[in-house]
């Protein structure tokens, strides 16, 4: 069990319970959301996703992925679902436009030459704002169409709402590592040795985000596995498939 603290809200008084290393808390009785350190009000956008499903109705979309695709075993729907919580993980969206420009040498031909390049992309790019929260955010794509305001009274009394971990300015870096890291291994499809490579970024201003996650727990055979399902569309983010055991040998 971790050890919770207990600051009150800036707005309303209420008592705010929030763990250690988390930075900006959400207060639950009037939506408030505030710096821990400073009682300070964010003064980010912060937006929400809607959730569709209660524990009832998101059994549907999980039993149509067990049912779905050709590398699960048949009788795989006829799991028992033991775990299913509304987690709203919190995000920072950050807006970003990333120029990489480099030079590198091609040596799949004789002789080699040298080349450049250019890669000019812009981004909403997702950070998640927890540290240790075991999330595929790389598979996860925000369903923006379905974006507002952060409103309080639109979280489901069994949800649970996490706080961010991680300082606007952190997620921004995070950001930018994660872009540089994805053009280093494009520009490295064309050319084969990269001699210099640099990229510069223009941010805009990051979006603090709850998105509704099914953390979903299975039972097929006795083993648990796990799932994500995204709460606003029904997709399985991501899902733990048992292996079929073909008897091919
Ligand atoms: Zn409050």
């Amino acid at each position: 069990m971790s050890v919770l603290q207990e600051i009150h809200c800036s707005h309303c008084g209420a008592p705010i319970e929030f763990n250690p290393g988390e930075i900006v808390a959400t207060c639950k009785y009037c939506g408030f959301t505030q710096v821990i350190e400073t009682g300070q009000a964010f003064i980010f956008e912060h937006s929400m996703i809607l959730n569709k499903f209660d524990t009832a109705s998101v059994e549907t979309p999980i039993r149509e992925w067990m049912k779905s695709g050709f590398v699960k075993p048949r009788d795989l729907p006829k799991s028992k679902i033991t775990e299913k919580n509304l987690v709203y993980l919190p995000f920072w969206m950050v807006p970003i436009k990333a120029t990489t420009t480099y030079k590198g040498v091609f040596e799949r031909i004789t002789p080699a030459v040298e080349k450049e390049g250019k890669i000019d992309k812009e981004y909403n790019w997702l950070v998640l704002a927890r540290k240790a929260t075991e999330f595929p955010t790389k598979e996860y794509e925000v369903p923006l169409e379905g974006k507002i305001a952060y409103d309080f009274k639109r979280i489901e009394g069994f949800a649970k709402v996490l706080n961010s971990e991680l300082q606007q300015y952190d997620a921004v870096e995070k950001a930018k590592q994660e872009i540089e890291n994805l053009h280093e291994f494009l520009a490295k499809e064309d050319v084969d040795r990269i001699i210099e490579i640099k990229t510069d970024f223009s941010v805009g201003d990051p979006v603090y985000l709850h998105a509704p996650v099914w953390f979903v727990v299975y039972q097929y055979k006795s083993e648990s596995y796990k799932l994500f399902l995204d709460g606003a569309t029904g997709t399985v983010i991501k899902g733990d498939i048992p292996s079929i055991n073909v008897g091919l040998f």
